[in-house]
């Protein structure tokens, strides 16, 4: 298990707090506020302190003054966050603004169950100030490495902040990872990025708020549309047949009920010749006008299944478990629900529009006020 979040560690107050003299010095200062500073001698240097990074941080210092960047305080002084999955990572970025460097450790594509962490991963997670992981076992590898390097104490699991469906597997009850589903658990999941980022950078609380409020506004009218789209579907025809268990929070959500997958929540798993006849059989008597392949997983099996069934495979592949390339109709968490509602929609015989939010700052909603998805 991670363990909870402990408070920031001196080193890194101390390593901030030289970051900003070294700022200050230079007449790099911006308007924004930091951490105030005083005067530090070695002795006041914590055991431990990181002096290849305190003399790292110095020598990019001295390469901005050089260079005679603008105010813009590029890198250094600001804190690094490690996200896992794509969806996380685009969350992330939204709310952290320019005020956190965000790296993201998954690419649009990748399939989060079966990720196997590279160097560059660990690398990336020793030097993190912050680590978001979605948890509820969906990135079991990254996991694993993170409770390996000894980093548990940074990690936040921002996905196991919505509570879980469960669902059966292998004789026992696990958790459905697949939270960010319902756009309503997605605001779940940027009110803890608010929070989490304000407590890693408590001077730019007001930034993380506003960025999170614009993000919430648009989710929640994502929430409505997603809802009023799926009931354009006739409601005979209102049933989802997907290749892996995904889809289960937008199911519950916006009542569109999951008549079967091809493999459970986990993309490790095989079909069996008989699971795959089975669910051929099924799709045939329910008479759904269509199927859906994914864009993480090889469609090959569940093309299978359409040929056996007779029955269409939607020729748009859901966003399952990632986000899509950048540039693409589903390169945000937004565009990507958008995007498969308006797949789900035209392959079932619903009436297919675009999604057009009104980006007027809304007044954000309080936690409260935002139910995940029912159990
Ligand atoms: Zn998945």
């Amino acid at each position: 298990m991670i363990r909870p979040l402990e408070p920031r560690k001196p080193r890194q107050k101390l390593r901030q707090q030289l970051r900003q003299q070294l700022r200050q010095k230079s007449q790099l200062a911006s308007s924004r506020k930091r951490h105030t500073t005083g005067q530090l001698s070695i002795g006041q240097r914590g055991p431990g302190f990181a002096w290849g990074r305190w003399l790292g941080s110095l020598g990019i210092g001295v390469l901005l003054v050089s260079c005679g960047l603008g105010e813009r305080p590029s890198g250094p002084d600001r804190p690094t966050v490690v996200v896992t999955s794509t969806i996380l990572t685009d969350l992330t970025q939204r709310v952290a603004g320019d005020e956190v460097i965000v790296k993201g450790l998954l690419r649009p594509g990748d399939d989060p169950h079966l990720y196997e962490p590279v160097p560059r991963d660990t690398v990336a997670i020793e030097r993190a100030d912050r680590i978001f992981y979605n948890g509820y076992n969906l990135e079991p590898g990254i996991i694993k490495l993170i409770q390996s390097s000894g980093q548990t104490a940074k990690a936040v699991a921002i996905g196991e902040r919505v509570p879980a469906l469960t669902l059966p597997k292998q004789g026992a009850t696990v958790p459905d990872p697949h939270v960010w589903g319902s756009a309503r658990n997605g605001m779940v999941m940027v009110m803890a990025i608010r929070d989490e980022l304000s407590k890693l950078s408590p001077d730019d609380r007001a930034a993380f708020a506003a960025n999170a409020d614009r993000l919430l506004g648009e989710l929640q009218q994502l929430d409505q549309w997603i809802g009023v789209q799926i009931q354009t579907i006739p409601a005979a025809q209102r049933r989802l047949v997907t290749t892996h268990d995904a889809f289960q929070y937008y199911a519950q959500t916006y009542k569109i009920p999951v008549l079967g997958t091809l493999i459970g929540i986990s993309t490790e798993e095989q079909p069996s010749a008989q699971t795959m006849a089975r669910m051929a059989a099924a799709i045939r008597q329910a008479k759904v006008p269509a199927i859906f392949a994914e864009t993480t997983i090889n469609p090959a099996l569940i093309e299978t299944v359409a040929a056996e069934s007779g029955v269409t495979l939607s020729p748009d592949k859901l966003y399952a478990d990632s986000i899509g390339v950048a540039g693409g109709p589903a390169e945000s968490y937004v565009k990507m629900l958008a995007q498969n509602t308006r797949s789900i929609v035209r392959a079932l015989g619903g009436h297919d529009r675009p999604f057009a939010p009104s980006l007027a700052p809304a007044s954000a909603p309080t936690p409260s006020s935002v139910p995940a998805t029912p159990r």
